[in-house]
């Protein structure tokens, strides 16, 4: 054995130790993981590490060679054609799954997203923390994510901020829900659809990606503007279900352009929808269930 043989198999062991290591972790922004055997799975740190994620298999080149690739800083955003957002949200959650990244709250039909153009339906949420995305370069203490698809397997995701502050309901739900790891348990009234949905309508919109891997694009991403607060309690929290931090690295824009739509008036309350009844949304969001 030579020098650079015993070299080359310290370094074997190393990346054996490492690859024992590594946080194992599928799902994310409306993935369901590869069913392709990945010898190194992505995670968040370690050589599942997210510049590592387009080496770990074919599948998410992506991750490496898109252009249009999220999470982005928000910046550079113009008033566009954009109108305003429905959320016809109502149900409850029929289960929680979690793997090594996430706590998904999943969703059964029913629950539509609108942007004005393009019906979606609500298939899951997650809590990233801190921030994926950056709004004029400032980071937020946590992001939820509220997956959609259409019936083409168009993909759409809202975006809400969340800064260290007050308690959130929503979150500690989610915190209060999650099941042991690779485990999944009913969810229950508690996170039904209709509490995600934000007071006010203002968001940006671009085109982008999933930001776990396969990193598939294009996704159509909505952040909206009305950031919501979590305690830093609630952070530790879902660091500790994660094993650490769950942000991809800010990727490049590319020239993408950024559209920001600002709400005619916030929404003071609940709309009542459904049953057939007529319904109009006063220009920002649209709730589906009782009035209060
Ligand atoms: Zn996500």
């Amino acid at each position: 054995m030579n020098f650079i043989d015993g070299l080359n198999m310290k370094l074997a062991a190393a990346l054996l130790v490492g690859l024992a290591g590594a946080a194992l972790a599928v799902g994310g922004c409306g993935g369901q993981g590869s069913s392709a055997a990945v010898a190194v799975e992505w995670g968040y740190s370690g050589p599942g590490a997210p510049e590592n994620w387009a080496s770990l298999s074919e599948e998410y080149a992506a991750c490496a060679e898109g252009r249009r690739q999220s999470p982005v800083d928000i910046v550079g955003y113009r008033a566009g054609a954009a109108g305003p957002l429905s959320f016809a949200y109502g149900s409850a959650a029929p289960s929680v799954r979690r793997d090594a990244a996430f706590t998904h709250v999943e969703y059964a039909p029913g629950n539509v997203f609108t942007d004005g153009q393009r019906s979606f339906q609500l298939k899951s949420a997650h809590l990233h923390a801190p921030s994926e995305h950056r709004i004029d370069g400032l980071s937020f203490a946590a992001e939820m994510h509220l997956v959609h698809e259409d019936d083409e397997g168009g993909l759409a995701v809202v975006g809400l901020m969340y800064n260290l502050g007050a308690p959130n309901p929503v979150v500690q739900a989610v915190l209060d829900a999650a099941p042991e790891p690779g485990g999944s348990v009913a969810g229950g009234n508690a996170l039904a659809a209709v509490s995600y949905v934000p007071d006010e309508g203002g968001y940006y919109r671009y085109e982008g990606s999933k930001t776990t891997p396969p990193c598939s694009e294009p996704v159509v991403w909505y952040v909206m503007k009305e950031a919501l607060t979590v305690s830093p309690e609630q952070v530790d929290g879902l660091q500790a279900l994660s094993g650490g931090p769950t942000n991809r690295p800010l990727q490049p824009l590319n020239g993408r352009g950024i559209t920001v739509y600002s709400s005619a008036a916030p929404c003071s309350g609940k709309f009542r929808l459904g049953s057939g009844s007529p319904h109009t949304c006063g220009g920002c969001c649209c709730r589906l269930g009782p009035v209060g």
